[in-house]
């Protein structure tokens, strides 16, 4: 029998990119993966989680892939899913048509991270071919559909899975795209944390005129996000910018200019470092929410509800980092800075199980119009993603 043909890495990006994956719908894009993955003889697992239609419980598709059994346990980690293109027609190029023009691949998830997934999978294809049969460890991707919604029926499920199972990876690479400007300028070794909260804040309703027989929610709810606002959370820590907390709306929906409204909503999300957890943080919010409300005077009340979406980790610079460093450098000449900044990512949940860095693409376009990623980045990037799978299977 003939081996199969090998990877086209450019080709294998664009398939993925033609299946609009925008969360929590998958769109065919996982089985675009999986019939390659397939071919290259990776046993591969759907793994469906959630029921709803949309939301925090909707269903999502993940896929988890791996060839052979033995050690080192190498596992990449990417998502398919995308963020929505928004109005098609101010992007140059349809988002989801995945073409190639001026020397760039165009379309959502081309930086974010599709071509990260396909650049990995091309380098892993040469990389198999180059050492035949003499292989001994094993190579795994955990690939979900649900990283950039509510992150709920993803990875953490998929990890749980794969404990259960004693899957357990010896190191993990995650492709989200790193790099500012350049392929080469960063590697994470850590994320922030990211919490918001939702402050809804009662008092009593009444008319403008008779200010004395109401308690207006609206004052109170100013003089609170003053007090969790006006001050800095720290500036910063060794290996972290300083935390910080903005706040995303403040609703009233009051309607008549003689009414005082009886009930007033905001909602903030803080960015913390590793000077803090999320339950300290939250104690933090009540005591400045409790002396705002005594200093307006008594009566009145609020409830904070707090949902923790990641708390900030690090990874202690390492051989893993120090491998991965070592073979940008190798590609590409310059040495990456080993950083903590941006969003949160997946390796927040993928850090308890085994060492992780994050090392992608360029993330100047992600998750904006015209998202595109240089074909000579990802060639490069195959090209790093190679060298880290000889240096770790060496
Ligand atoms: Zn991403």
């Amino acid at each position: 029998m003939d081996a199969p043909t090998p990877i086209d890495l450019l080709s294998l990006a664009r398939e993925m990119i033609r299946r609009p994956s925008v969360t929590p719908r998958d769109a065919g894009a996982l089985d675009v993966l999986e019939a390659a993955l397939k071919r290259m003889g990776f046993a591969c697992h759907r793994l469906p989680f959630g029921s709803g239609e949309s939301g925090r419980d909707a269903r999502v598709d993940n896929l988890y892939a791996r060839l052979g059994n033995g050690k080192p346990h190498f596992c990449f980690a990417g998502h398919t899913d995308v963020v929505p293109p928004g109005d098609k027609a101010t992007w140059s190029l349809d988002p989801f048509a995945g073409e190639v023009k001026d020397g760039q691949l165009w379309g959502r998830g081309a930086a974010d991270m599709k071509g990260a997934i396909a650049a990995f999978v091309a380098a892993a294809d040469a990389f198999l071919r180059a050492k035949g049969k003499g292989f001994a460890g094993s190579i795994s991707l955990l690939i979900t559909g649900d990283e950039e919604g509510d992150a709920v029926n993803g990875t953490v499920k998929v990890l749980r899975w794969m404990e259960e199972r004693g899957e357990v990876p010896d190191m993990c690479v995650v492709g989200e795209p790193t790099n500012p400007e350049r392929l080469g300028d960063m590697i994470k070794i850590g994320r922030r944390g990211s919490m918001n909260g939702y402050l809804t804040v009662h008092g009593v309703q009444g008319h403008t005129a008779y200010p004395h027989l109401a308690d207006n929610a609206a004052h109170r709810l100013v003089r609170m996000l003053d007090a969790i606002a006006r001050e800095a959370l720290d500036d910063g820590s060794s290996h972290f910018q300083p935390s910080t907390l903005q706040i995303t709306t403040i609703d009233i929906g009051n309607p008549a200019n003689n009414v005082i409204p009886a009930t007033a909503k905001a909602t903030f999300n803080i960015r913390f470092n590793d000077k803090h957890t999320s339950k300290a943080i939250t104690e933090w919010l009540r005591a400045k929410f409790d002396r705002a409300m005594g200093e307006i005077g008594s009566g009145g009340r609020y409830d904070l509800e707090i949902r923790v979406s990641g708390e900030s980790f690090f990874t202690q610079p390492g051989p893993l980092s120090a491998l991965v460093s070592d073979c940008v450098k190798a590609e590409t000449n310059r040495a990456p800075e080993l950083s903590t900044t941006g969003g949160t990512s997946d390796a927040r949940f993928i850090r308890r199980l085994c060492p992780v860095v994050e090392f992608g693409g360029v993330g100047q376009t992600m998750h904006k119009i015209d998202e595109r990623m240089a074909v000579s980045d990802l060639e490069g990037l195959a090209r790093i993603y190679r060298r880290i799978l000889d240096r770790v299977f060496a």
